[in-house]
């Protein structure tokens, strides 16, 4: 079995990139700049996007983090997003969600330009991608598909099945695994909540992408040997021996998984960090647009 390493493949991403970043200054061009708005003091929503930061501090990006108030009104904070897609200095930038519900994310999202949207959330850039036109990618599919390029796995002809459907993860997903790419080319099964006998369709699958959110969903019964697995789940789940009180658990259960699969990613280090490289590797692409 091989670890999908998705900590150390991000820290390669992340060198490549500080280095055309070097390379951009050097030359006497603006430095990438990613703003981050967050809404409200959610715990993993302020850990998500401290390491964003984080992250383009590492490859010598200057970023600006927003933080408004959980009682913020939708008009202030499209207020701030059209400021954001105004202000030159910006090249990109994100709002995390979940939004407070007093605040309609349908209606945030459209609001940004698609030309700084690095999270790939804007309907033109997502029909952009599904007309293989270029634009910027979701974050974690386009994190997801960086990883098997990375490693070399063998996509093109092979059965994928994606479990969970959602606009962020599971839908576009699909969208990109069925595309005529390097990675791409699969027969794509999308799965969800309705799916009838999913463990007849996951034991039939060659790779399996898991974004429900629910802990361990995927277990050894389910699969079958060689198959590869990456896990997009992440939940926290309370754990008094850890300085936090919690600790992060994937949709996989890895134990059993990971006896029989070839490939897959663990859960942390696996696809979140690959998220936060497509996020850099985004804003760098939004420089060029400019
Ligand atoms: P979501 O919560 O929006 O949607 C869950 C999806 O799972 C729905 O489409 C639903 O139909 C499907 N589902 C529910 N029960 C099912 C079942 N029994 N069988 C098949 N499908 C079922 O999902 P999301 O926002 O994509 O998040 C999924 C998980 O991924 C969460 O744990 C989230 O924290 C995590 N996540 C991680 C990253 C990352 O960077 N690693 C990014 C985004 C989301």
């Amino acid at each position: 079995m091989i670890l999908l390493d998705g900590k150390k493949t991000s820290n390669d991403i992340k060198q490549e990139i500080a280095e055309k970043v070097a390379e951009l200054k050097k030359h006497g061009k603006k430095t990438p700049h990613l703003a981050a708005v967050i809404v409200g003091s959610n715990g993993a929503s302020v850990t998500y996007v401290n390491a964003k930061v984080k992250a383009c501090e590492k490859v010598g990006f200057d970023s600006t983090l927003i933080q408004l108030p959980a009682d913020v009104s939708e008009v202030e904070l499209l207020k701030k997003i059209d400021a954001l897609n105004n202000d030159d200095n910006i090249d990109g930038f994100i709002v995390q969600l979940p939004l407070p519900k007093h605040i309609n994310e349908h209606k945030i999202t459209l609001a940004i330009n698609p030309a700084k949207d690095v999270d790939g959330f804007h309907p033109e850039n997502l029909g952009r991608m599904v007309l293989d036109l270029p634009g910027f990618l979701p974050a974690t599919p386009y994190g997801i598909v960086q990883l098997l390029d990375r490693y070399e796995i063998e996509t093109s002809g092979k059965n994928c099945v994606v479990i969970g459907r959602s606009h962020i993860v599971g839908s576009p997903m699909s969208i990109l695994m069925a595309r005529n790419t390097k990675v791409g080319n699969c027969t794509v099964t999308l799965t969800h909540s309705r799916t009838k006998n999913l463990e007849e369709i996951t034991r039939k699958a060659d790779i399996i992408i898991v974004a429900l959110g629910k802990t361990e969903f995927l277990t050894g019964d389910m699969v079958k040997e060689g198959v590869v697995v990456v896990d997009v789940g992440i939940t926290r789940v309370e754990d008094a021996s850890k300085k936090s009180g919690f600790r992060l658990l994937g949709d996989v259960n890895f134990e059993e998984v990971s006896k029989k699969a070839s490939h897959i990613t663990p859960v942390p280090g696996g696809v979140g960090p690959m998220t936060i490289a497509s996020l850099l590797m985004n804003t760098l692409q939004a420089v060029d647009l400019k």
